[in-house]
């Protein structure tokens, strides 16, 4: 391909209305719009299949398995009739092929069926088959002429992403897939190559129109791994290439704050630390204190698992600001968070006379406005508090440093928000996690960030040590709580909370807390939840924390980030209704203090496969990186927590949970073009540039739609 067929592009091709495809017309296309957001061809071509069925066989009705998980057979309908009344009217026809008769069943368009069911003339169906009694039946199985085109079998069937509505009327997957055909047949000499040859070579690609081609019409398994592979290295190709282009800039483009005063830190390091840092610890405020030198702004992500000791690591690099004229803030997702972060963090600074201040939506007007004012003149040097701090009116004199803490519980958007407060020079971003991430999903969602993990937890924590009991052993773990409770101990006891159904779940925790009462009718208790006004959860939180009461029931509200060393039992009740990430994050608020911690989870006698590989790993394993790629296998990346709002990992095609070696390759060389070819000046480097250009058009397009 000569450079020049390689670089032109006709983008116009793709931005035609998706009603002037052959077949589609005005009603359809607005379906499509409304139902699947496509609009044009371009939408509707990257409208991907999420799986294929195998319709290179027929099997003979004589051969039906339960096993199978769908058959195609081909046969002819004999007769049909309706069964039942009301609900439960079905129509039912008997369908033969050269072995054998079974049934197939329709509850719903019966008319339609009525109307349209040929006896004696040939069909292709395909379903489930089930044996009731000795009789074969498919329930709803897709129903179609056997044609010349489909008799031969011999293809595979793209499974696409549909609506209710669009099935109603009538666009089903094959109906896709047939538009699909048609337009790939007239975009042939428009779909350009998007990758550079050599590396298209390199990793034996297929080319952009062959994987189009393959992903929507497969022949065969090998041609829809070609083509699933190559757009997945695409999609995950320009995925790294912007974070890391980002990356770059913000290296290369932005000046930072040159922090390099320590006296501040001296300071607390020889006279204030209440312990000794551990080497983890110390290697990162290394690599922070290397960015906040460089002056270059800097932007990390620090991963530790929960109890790792990120909160004197944050405070350290406050204390590199404020040792050069500059602010810091914190922002923490909710409010008892907050509260805790400026609790722990005040007890410092009033150590070393610094000025800490807390910020969230609970403060009071008069407060608020002293904080604005002292933010402004720069006699407040520390700020801590909830998203309340990002809004417009609060300005700083000199913000130098922004600590996030739970990044997942915000947008993107936000850092930037941040980033805009100091308006001759972007602050340094640290942005904290207790989540532990895998390595694909960091490389995705913190591609622009550098990473430091803390990876060694403080010296003399005894491991906590998880059990499994059911819900009919209730009473002996009450027993144990006792003989905790007995020994000084304190106990969380943690019911979900699912948002759809608040109201059932606040049932729960009620009744728990009843049941407890009675249980337990000496024992002081403590409880919290969502619904609670701010000002009673703080007044039992903090009877919680000085030890007045010895067990909070509660629902997940504890989870992130509160701090009780003397409590050592967490009992997680339904855990099955917990993600693996969340059970971690609930099991890390014990094993703070120096006693031997507990986490009991407690389920019902049945659970499924996926949740006792979840309580199985939660047993096994302390490590919070080996429990977050369990999860990711578990529930793929979409559900991850830390994936919702970031808008980063909208990826098509690829799947982080499955992908992580193409991520790999994908990465590196992006990497290594975007170091060699900054600019994309080289011939070889077009197509990345072409593409880079559409997909902005994309974005702007998408601007007005939306
Ligand atoms: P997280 O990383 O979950 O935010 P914290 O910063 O809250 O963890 O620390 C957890 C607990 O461990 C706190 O009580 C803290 O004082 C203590 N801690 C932190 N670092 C050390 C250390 N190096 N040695 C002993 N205790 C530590
Ligand atoms: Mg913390």
């Amino acid at each position: 391909m000569t450079p020049e067929q390689n670089t032109s592009v006709n983008t116009r091709f793709f931005d035609t209305k998706i009603e002037f495809l052959k077949g589609v017309g005005p009603q359809k296309a607005a379906l499509l719009n409304q139902e699947l957001s496509i609009f044009t061809y371009g939408d509707l071509i990257q409208h991907y299949p999420f799986r294929h069925e195998d319709r290179t066989v027929f099997h003979q009705i004589k051969s039906l398995d339960e096993q199978m998980p769908a058959a195609q057979i081909k046969g002819k309908v004999r007769e049909w009739t309706t069964v039942g009344e009301g609900s439960k009217k079905r129509l039912v026809a008997y369908f033969q092929d050269s072995t054998g008769l079974m049934e197939l069943v329709w509850f719903q368009s019966i008319p339609w069926y009525q109307k349209n069911l040929r006896v004696n003339t040939e069909y292709i169906v395909y379903g489930k088959p089930q044996n009731f009694g000795g009789r074969w039946s498919i329930t709803h199985p897709e129903i179609e002429l056997a044609t010349h085109e489909n008799e031969l079998g011999g293809y595979w069937q793209p499974i696409y992403p549909l609506t209710e509505k669009l099935r109603k009327r009538f666009i089903d997957s094959r109906a896709l897939s047939r538009m699909i055909k048609g337009l790939l047949e007239i975009s042939r000499s428009h779909i350009k190559e998007t990758l550079p040859e050599n590396l298209v070579q390199k990793y034996r690609l297929v080319s952009k129109a062959d994987a189009l081609w393959g992903y929507h019409m497969p022949q065969n398994q090998q041609w829809l791994h070609q083509a699933q592979r190559r757009l997945k290295f695409e999609e995950l190709f320009y995925n790294q290439f912007r974070l890391i282009k980002n990356k770059l800039l913000h290296k290369t483009e932005y000046p930072g704050l040159i922090f390099n005063k320590t006296l501040l830190v001296k300071e607390f390091y020889e006279k204030h630390l209440p312990f000794q840092l551990t080497g983890a610890q110390i290697r990162v405020l290394h690599e922070i204190h290397e960015d906040l030198k460089t002056g270059k702004q800097m932007n990390r992500l620090l991963q530790g698992d929960v109890g790792s000791g990120k909160t004197i690591v944050a405070f350290i690099t406050m204390l590199f600001a404020l040792d050069n004229d500059a602010q810091a803030c914190l922002m923490a997702p909710t409010e008892i968070l907050a509260d805790q972060h400026y609790q722990g963090l005040k007890k410092f600074a009033d150590l070393l006379g610094i000025n800490i201040a807390k910020l969230t939506g609970s403060t009071k007007k008069k407060e608020r406005e002293i904080i604005h004012k002292e933010l402004l003149d720069g006699s407040l040097h520390i700020i801590v508090g909830t998203h309340a701090l990002i809004e417009d009116i609060v300005q700083f004199k000199n913000l130098g440093l922004c600590i996030i803490d739970e990044q997942h519980r915000f947008g993107v958007a936000q850092r930037a928000k941040l980033w805009a407060k100091n308006k001759s020079i972007y602050p340094h971003m640290l942005v904290m996690t207790a989540t532990p991430i895998p390595r694909t999903l960091a490389m995705t969602l913190y591609g622009d960030l550098d990473i430091s993990a803390i990876n060694e937890l403080p010296a003399g924590r005894k491991p906590i040590k998880t059990v499994h009991r059911y819900d009919a052993h209730r009473l002996s773990v009450f027993g144990f709580l006792k003989d905790e409770i007995a020994k000084g101990r304190q106990i969380y006891l943690v019911y979900p909370l699912i948002e759809e159904s608040e109201k059932m779940d606040l049932k729960d925790l009620m009744d728990g807390y009843e049941s407890i009462s009675r249980a337990f009718p000496d024992v002081p208790l403590s409880i919290l939840h969502g619904k609670m006004k701010s000002a009673d959860k703080d007044y039992e939180m903090g009877r919680f924390v000085r030890g007045e009461t010895k067990m909070m029931v509660a629902t997940t509200v504890i989870e992130v980030g509160v701090n009780v060393p003397n409590a050592s039992v967490m009992v997680i009740e339904n855990a099955e209704r917990f993600g693996l990430s969340q059970l971690h994050q609930l099991r890390g608020r014990v094993g703070r203090g120096a006693e031997q911690s507990y986490c009991i989870l407690i389920t019902d006698y049945k659970i499924s496969k996926d949740t006792k590989l979840r309580i199985e790993t939660m047993c096994r394993t302390n490590d919070g990186f080996e429990i977050a790629e369990v999860d990711l296998q578990l529930r793929g990346p979409g559900d991850m927590s830390g994936t919702q709002q970031s808008g980063l990992v909208d990826l098509l095609v690829a799947n982080l949970a499955q992908d992580g070696e193409i991520l790999r390759v994908a990465r590196s060389s992006a990497e290594e073009i975007l170091t060699s070819d900054p600019d994309l000046a080289q011939p070889v480097n077009q197509p990345i540039r072409m593409h880079l250009q559409n997909l902005r058009k994309e974005e702007t397009n998408w601007g007005r739609i939306s």
